[in-house]
């Protein structure tokens, strides 16, 4: 379920607006069983825990990478 009380953009995201592709990528990662990441230094990663507005970040980082490559599947 998306919180449509935030403004989120399906194409480009603005200074008012948040990435849908980039929310999509975070909460599929829970999907699959990682947790937000909270380190400041992975805050690039698509798991980090917050998301502004006007930011994008759907692609993988290491760390992503490596959180995903520890579950057990
Ligand atoms: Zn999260």
């Amino acid at each position: 379920m998306i919180n449509v009380s935030h403004n989120i953009s399906s194409t480009s995201p603005s200074k008012s607006s948040f990435d849908l592709k980039s929310i999509m990528a975070h909460e599929m990662g829970h999907v699959v069983g990682l947790d937000d990441e909270t380190k400041l230094k992975y805050g690039d990663s698509v798991m980090y825990e917050s998301l502004s507005t006007n930011e994008i970040r759907y692609n993988l980082s290491k760390d992503d990478e490596n959180g995903y490559h520890a579950i057990s599947w």
